[in-house]
């Protein structure tokens, strides 16, 4: 069987290194917010080109402790609304309710699958208070034009970088183009961890310093606290073992382009629709979702020729039941999108044959 992503030798490159890693967080007798946390933090932020990079326990936190941070600052308020894309995974959603703010869904374009642009604006109330853009699948948001309603409107840009680690247009990398990102190293993502880990990378003074505090339990001094925080830090075992893997990634990177691009020019098929690529840079690949009419169909076929594949995702969020209040609403591009979508195997560490079989076998349905 091809596997969908072989975590186990995606980890197995670096065993030796994540082992010394690990003697060197166990002998150092100390496992929360000590050197390795402050080394990875200094490291990501330098390669996000951030001034701050805030390691926190997940993704969905990085998210929420953003939001939570305006409203400490006076930012934003209860009832307040973020737009958020129609079209993502249910976390950066849960990240606005979390927070006793209003997720406004505006619906995607139906070739990159990011949040349109040209439907924000009339959404915009009143009470708009940001704009929370997903660069989903890996690719970058159109952030040009999100950034420009933006500035016209007074809104804060809030990026969920979660599955867009240095995606780039013109060297300018995803965390860049906002007020403040939440990144996830989940074990998937393009920086997995082995376990959860996430940060909030922004380079605004006020908003680092309350998130840092907010993730600690509202506290800047030990036993002092400012704030009615959180419990969200990253482990000094997962930042140690990250730091391996940050060394790789821009060629773990360049390896999944590559793979992408041989997908792009040798799948052809009339009943497989590939995705649309913006620019190069601008994508990492996270996942490759091709998109059919028959779904089902053509995932029980790659099956049967021994291809996992996973979809992202089965069902929207406005048609989950912890949404019971938008079941009956329509999205329809997104529920098209959600129906038709099925992601390929696709790894730094997939074999070239595993490769020329997913094409061939694609190419023979
Ligand atoms: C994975 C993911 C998250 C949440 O990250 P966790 O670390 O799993 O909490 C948020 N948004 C998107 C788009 C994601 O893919």
């Amino acid at each position: 069987m091809i596997k969908f992503l072989d975590l186990y030798n995606i980890n197995q490159q670096h065993k030796s290194e994540l082992i010394h890693a690990f003697e060197r967080v166990l002998d150092s007798g100390w496992y929360i917010l000590g050197k390795e946390v402050k080394q990875f933090e200094d490291d990501f932020a330098a390669w996000c080109g951030t001034r701050y990079a805030i390691g926190v326990a997940n993704g969905l936190d990085a998210l929420i402790l953003i939001i939570r941070a305006y409203k400490e600052l006076g930012i934003f308020e209860d009832g307040d609304e973020i737009i958020v894309p129609s079209n993502t995974y249910i976390a950066s959603i849960l990240a606005v309710s979390a927070n006793d703010l209003i997720p406004v869904l505006v619906e995607p374009d139906p070739e990159t699958y990011n949040i349109d642009p040209g439907l924000i604006e009339a959404k915009i109330s009143s009470k708009t208070k940001a704009i929370l853009p997903v660069h989903l699948y890996g690719q970058l948001c159109d952030m040009e034009n999100i950034s420009k309603i933006a500035r016209k409107h007074n809104l804060k840009v809030i990026e969920d970088c979660a599955q867009s680690h240095g995606a780039a247009i013109n060297g300018r990398k995803a965390g860049n183009f906002g007020d403040a990102a939440g990144i996830s190293f989940y074990p998937g993502k393009n920086l997995g961890a082995l376990g959860d880990g996430g940060a909030v990378t922004t380079n605004d003074d006020e908003l680092a310093s309350a998130v840092r505090a907010l993730a600690n339990y509202g506290s800047h001094i030990k036993y002092k606290n400012k704030y009615k925080g959180i419990n969200s830090r990253l482990d000094e075992l997962q930042a140690a073992l990250l730091g391996v893997k940050l060394k790789s990634l821009d060629a773990d990177t360049q390896i999944k382009r590559d793979i992408a691009n041989r997908y792009l020019q040798e799948i052809k098929n009339d009943k497989i629709k590939l995705p649309k690529v913006t620019e190069q840079s601008a994508h990492v690949w996270h996942l490759f979702v091709v998109r059919t009419n028959d779904r089902n169909g053509l995932q029980q076929y790659l099956t049967d020729n021994g291809i996992q594949t996973v979809i992202h995702y089965p069902i929207p969020p406005h048609k989950q039941e912890a949404y019971k209040e938008w079941n009956e609403l329509s999205y329809p591009i997104s529920e098209q999108i959600h129906a038709e979508v099925l992601s390929l195997p696709l790894s730094p560490v997939m074999p070239v044959a595993e490769v020329n079989k997913v094409i061939e076998v694609l190419n023979n349905y």
